[in-house]
């Protein structure tokens, strides 16, 4: 084992990795461009989604927002509507308040310093690394989850990449070993490798071209690398919905901030510490109040959707779908009435999209 002040133990990996990128590196379609306003784009999106999946969201927002300026003047629900599906929808709101700090504070111009870079809102150390280097060519190096792999294994350093030291500490030796003449090739080859070869569950340790001087490989270490120290605290949350129709018009609401899927649509949502019945939920005081004035209310159909996980949390969700005789004054100072077939012009989380999409289906 290693630690990373242990300087015998380095080695420049650059020159290997620029060369195997040369060669093997993915022809994505941001990496045609030298524009930092795509760039951007495109490390937003890749946050927190395979390149896969973001390659068509990128495609789609890039058509529709070809420029900073077409996106800040966007409105929240346009960009949460094209976002759908891609999750952590915090990405988007910052997406279109960047966009507009870049047209207000720098006419339009899109930064290519990191310094100017970090100040925009959802750009932390990574991304502005990644849009300065590729973009501005200069010397920062980005340092991503594939990165943070590729330094421990090639290094066998035990270090936690997620404790504030390790962070540090891998921040610095990730400097070290850029290639500042081409800070945004090595960058994006170091990605794409961590990506594609030493990946987190078998890596092509035969393919690479480390592979001789890999101190992971050589110690046996691979599948332990890179260490984890903290844990992160996963909470259960238990969401009854309730998908109350009247005269073919349901109801949502926008969620607020503070919580997660801020600026999202949902029908009534009802929050219990566990599971529950309706039975007990129609004598919740929010359900009472909501359907005193509503006239017959009629329970048509529940659905249990599988444990919904998100980073933090996991989202156990039932769907109820219920038939009112008339929205009462309550549910109409709470939720918005909307035609019952237009759902599919709101911004929606992806666990209420996979509740419509099996409605379609006839759960
Ligand atoms: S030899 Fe294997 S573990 Fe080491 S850098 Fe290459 S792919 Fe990663």
């Amino acid at each position: 084992m290693n630690r990373i002040s242990d300087d015998s133990s380095l080695f420049p990996i650059a020159p290997a990795l620029v060369e195997w990128y040369a060669l093997r590196g993915r022809d994505l379609p941001w990496r045609r461009t030298r524009d930092p306003y795509l760039i951007w784009l495109s490390e937003i999106i890749l946050q927190q989604t395979r390149v896969r999946q973001g390659t068509a969201y990128f495609e789609r927002l890039a058509a529709r927002f070809p420029d900073v300026t077409s996106l800040a003047s966007a409105t929240e629900d346009e960009v949460l509507r094209l976002w759908q599906g891609l999750g952590y929808y915090s990405r988007a709101r910052n997406l279109r308040a960047a966009a507009r700090e870049v047209v207000a504070r720098f006419g339009g111009r899109f930064p290519v310093r990191y310094d100017e870079l970090r100040t925009l809102p959802g750009v932390g150390d990574y991304t502005a690394a990644a849009v300065a280097s590729i973009a501005g060519g200069e010397p920062r190096a980005a340092v991503d989850g594939n990165a943070l792999r590729v330094l421990a294994r090639v290094f066998d350093l035990d270090l936690p990449v997620d404790t504030a030291a390790g962070r540090r500490a891998f921040a610095e030796l990730a400097q070290q070993q850029l290639d500042a003449e081409r800070p945004g090739v090595y960058n994006q080859a170091v990605m794409d490798f961590g990506a594609t070869v030493c990946t987190p569950r078998q890596p092509a340790c035969a393919e690479c071209p480390l592979s001789g001087r890999c101190l992971a490989l050589g110690a046996g270490t691979v599948g332990q690398r890179p260490v984890k120290g903290g844990r992160t605290k996963v909470r259960d949350r238990w969401f009854h919905y309730l998908h109350v129709c009247s005269n073919e018009r349901t109801l949502l609401r926008r969620r607020g901030a503070g919580d997660i899927w801020q600026g999202l649509y949902e029908f009534p949502l009802i929050e219990r510490e566990g599971a529950t019945d309706y039975a007990d939920l129609c004598g919740d005081a929010c359900f009472t109040e909501w359907f005193a004035g509503a006239g017959t209310v009629r329970l048509l159909g529940t659905s249990v959707l599988p444990p919904h996980q998100l980073s933090h949390q996991t989202i156990h969700a039932v769907f109820y779908r219920i038939e009112a005789e008339r929205f009462s004054a309550e549910l109409l100072r709470d939720f918005l009435p909307v035609a019952a077939d237009s759902l599919g012009d709101y911004a929606v989380s992806r666990l209420t999209e996979r509740y419509l999409l099996g409605l379609q289906k006839g759960w």
